[in-house]
């Protein structure tokens, strides 16, 4: 199987086009009928339902932001009678009340649906064996995989996230061809392999489904290598419907992701004045919910920072986006530059005796910020150096890893622009993903 949904999957631009602004002209009169919410915000903007004739109007329509959601708090933003929601997920929120979503049982169908589209894509076919490693519970991650999963006919193994000890168990006995969990946790899947000596060819795996935080292709190497996998990009969240928004194909790996847009309309858009950009520029990624009924979203800012663009010399004609480069409020701010940690990571990539296992630890003193890059050495490198005495006083004495540290912070200075004290740290020494959402910064400004 290539497609889940080969007529929607390939479906003529122009075709596609047509279904999204019937879809668009439905949803903004059932709003404007139904969510109290959506009736004042398109009045305040002087919008009439009949105004948006397709996608070519949604720009005149204002934001839905995460505040939104938070004001409407729990229900507030529902269109249909609390009876019609079959499933309530509520995303963790790190500050204050979470933000909560519904679904229909029409809904449901929809998001398992996608899923399964991404699972295709993803290399995964019916009769295969999925390890889902996605926690189950308010997060969409593991309830979302598990329904798209028995849809496409996969056997699920609902796991949930962290219990390394049984997960690697289970990939070994059950000899599970697919895993789907968050880049950091597979890295410490893939590390953990190798420290209790369990062989590649123990296991069965071949495909492993990545998402819920932002990862560079130094991570898709590590857990490729270690886990002998595709490691494969899904993107989602919990406004829009969960996991399964977008995915990457596996013969496309590194072009970016599918984003299922006959469901999902996708904008990019300045981040300071919100104009829609140009086709291929960085922006915040919005979305407009084009067939959800319980809690459909017009032009919701994700706050995710990437590109969307088409690229006609695949069968897909769905358009790709990009990795995603951050969230705009996890942007740090240093010195008047805006800092990503993935762009640290990215520079840690260029040098094989690194690994992807780091920290940024920020600090303020007077009114002067400064980063620290915390970073693993590789442990075969670290096996091949001689060192006299504790590791902090021998590394800072060995010529080869003061030459690391040297080149490192002077490719960071060269590609970020920022001057950043480099730490070599012994391999397992910088907290790892036990399940989760690993948190790569640390910063102690606002302690
Ligand atoms: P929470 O706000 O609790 O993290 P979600 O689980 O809905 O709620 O998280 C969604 C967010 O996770 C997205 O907005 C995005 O920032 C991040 N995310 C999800 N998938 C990816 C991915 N593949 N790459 C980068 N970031 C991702």
């Amino acid at each position: 199987m290539r497609y889940f949904n080969s007529d929607i999957e390939t479906k003529p631009l122009p075709q596609l086009r047509q279904l999204q602004n019937q879809r668009l002209r439905q949803l903004t009169a059932y709003l404007y009928e139904r969510a109290p919410f959506y009736k004042k915000q398109l009045d305040e903007a002087g919008i009439q339902p009949n105004d948006i004739k397709g996608v070519e109007d949604l720009h005149r329509l204002p934001f839905t932001r995460k505040h939104h959601l938070r004001d409407n708090y729990p229900f507030g933003l529902f269109a249909v009678p609390e009876q019609e929601v079959i499933r309530i997920h509520a995303s963790s929120g790190t500050t204050g009340k979470p933000t909560v979503v519904g679904y229909t049982r029409q809904d449901i169908s929809i998001f398992s649906e996608v899923v399964a589209r991404s699972l295709v894509a993803a290399g995964c076919q019916p009769g295969m064996k999925l390890q889902n490693a996605y926690g189950y519970g308010l997060f969409t991650g593991g309830l979302g995989l598990h329904y798209g999963a028995e849809l496409l006919g996969m056997s699920v193994i609902p796991v949930s996230g962290g219990m390394t000890d049984r997960q690697l168990m289970l990939l070994q006995d059950f000899q599970s061809d697919a895993i789907s969990c968050t880049p950091s946790y597979a890295q410490t899947l893939a590390e953990q392999l190798d420290k209790r000596g369990i062989g590649l060819s123990q296991l069965n795996l071949k495909v492993a489904i990545l998402g819920a935080e932002p990862w560079t292709e130094a991570i898709r190497q590590q857990v490729e290598v270690g886990l002998g996998v595709h490691a494969i990009n899904i993107y989602g969240l919990s406004e829009i419907i969960g996991p399964g928004v977008s995915n990457e194909d596996f013969e496309e790996k590194g072009t970016g992701s599918y984003i299922w847009e006959d469901h999902f309309f996708p904008e990019v858009v300045d981040k300071d004045t919100g104009e829609p950009l140009p086709e291929g520029e960085y922006g915040v990624l919005v979305f407009t919910t084009l067939t959800k009924q319980a809690m459909p979203l017009l032009r919701y800012w994700t706050n995710d920072i990437t590109n969307i663009y088409y690229e006609h010399s695949y069968k897909r004609t769905h358009i790709k986006m990009g990795p995603i480069r951050g969230r705009s409020d996890d942007m740090l701010i240093i010195r008047g530059v805006n800092l990503f940690h993935t762009q640290v990571e990215e520079a840690i990539s260029h040098f094989g005796h690194l690994s992807p296992n780091y920290q940024l630890v920020v600090t303020r003193e007077g009114t002067m910020d400064s980063v620290e890059v915390k970073v693993e050495v590789e442990p075969a490198f670290y096996r091949g150096l001689i060192l006299a005495g504790p590791w902090t006083e021998a590394a800072a004495r060995n010529p080869t890893l003061y030459a690391l540290q040297h080149e490192l912070a002077k490719k960071i200075k060269d590609t970020i622009g920022l001057s950043m004290k480099i730490s070599l740290c012994e391999p397992g020494s910088i907290p790892r993903s036990e399940g989760g959402k690993l948190g790569r910064v640390v910063d102690l400004r606002k302690m």
